[in-house]
């Protein structure tokens, strides 16, 4: 990376291009690159979520072989990928938009092969440890150089304390991926808050977290959080209904909120850039502007490349 600004480690799409639905074109892939470095993000990792592995290959390959046209003077830097799924809780809730489907137990060769596809290019791989021979498979994947997250969980206490000890570093997006209803305790955030070694990825658009949620992960978490911007190609688009490749119909909002038309309880990802995140956060004083810019550049950046705190 030769730019100081944000870094977002979880980009669905942005400005009407999907990174999850074909066409896709390295054009395409450039265009997010130019528009997210005009915003001040200069690194990110276009995020893949569950889907037809075949379809999840192809996609992972044409934005790896786009990342080696970087052009440093007028776009971000695509870090790598993330893979969020497929192997996440198939509940519902816990799964939020992800189809259903392609919801699977971990498979270590499935990760290898994407890895080998892409040049060695996934960075972070999101499941749940509440399949058996989790950690076995946790080892493995951090064995291969990715970070592991746990996210879309219900995993139980002792599986997530496992899941740590094999290897997971970070939870995704805390506080979301989960049914609307949880038992008092225990339940998978106090769990994953309860873990000092996990680091926390927020998605801080004032929709998916009210503020006292976000307080008190941030309290806990403090140098270990880091925000993301979670968001989809309805980023920079017009309120309205559009048909979306997870889930179906979704409804965004003129205040940028963007959820599934079936029903308004479940967000379908996030419709506002870091950069708006940052400008968002501020504005409602959630943060200070210096605590703003930490948590969107030295803290992800921080946890990518293992710079010790
Ligand atoms: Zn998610």
């Amino acid at each position: 990376m030769n730019n100081f600004g944000l870094i977002d480690l979880q980009v669905n799409g942005h400005g009407g291009v999907d990174f999850n639905q074909l066409p896709l074109s390295p054009e395409d892939v450039q265009k997010v690159c130019r528009s997210l470095r005009n915003e001040g993000t200069v690194g990110f990792l276009p995020t893949l979520v569950t889907n037809d592995p075949n379809l999840t290959a192809t996609l992972a390959k044409i934005i790896s072989n786009t990342a080696e046209r970087y052009n440093p003077e007028t776009e971000a830097e695509i870090l790598g990928l993330h893979l969020e799924g497929p192997f996440i809780s198939p509940q519902p809730g816990a799964r939020g938009a992800h189809n259903e489907r392609w919801i699977t137990k971990p498979d270590i060769d499935w990760v290898r092969r994407m890895q080998d596809i892409t040049g060695g290019k996934i960075r972070i791989l999101t499941m749940s440890p509440e399949w058996d021979n989790s950690t076995r498979f946790i080892a493995a994947v951090c064995q291969l150089g990715i970070k592991v997250a746990v996210g879309h969980t219900l995993a139980a206490a002792e599986q997530i304390i496992e899941a740590v000890d094999a290897g997971a570093t970070l939870s995704t997006h805390l506080g979301n991926g989960l049914p609307a209803m949880l038992a008092r305790h225990p339940n998978p955030v106090w769990s994953q808050l309860a873990q000092d070694r996990l680091w926390a990825s927020v998605i801080g658009d004032g929709f998916h977290l009210p503020k006292e949620v976000f307080d008190v992960i941030y309290r806990v978490k403090k140098e270990k959080m880091f925000l993301v911007s979670d968001s989809t190609s309805f980023t920079g688009m017009k309120p309205g209904r559009y048909n979306a490749p997870i889930g179906g119909d979704v409804v965004l909002t003129t205040e940028g909120k963007l959820y599934l038309a079936q029903n308004e309880t479940l967000l379908a990802g996030a419709a506002m850039s870091l950069r708006q995140t940052v400008d968002t956060l501020i504005a409602r004083k959630w943060l200070t502007a210096e605590e703003a810019l930490t948590l969107t550049s030295v803290r992800p950046r921080q946890y990518l490349e293992n710079i010790n705190l």
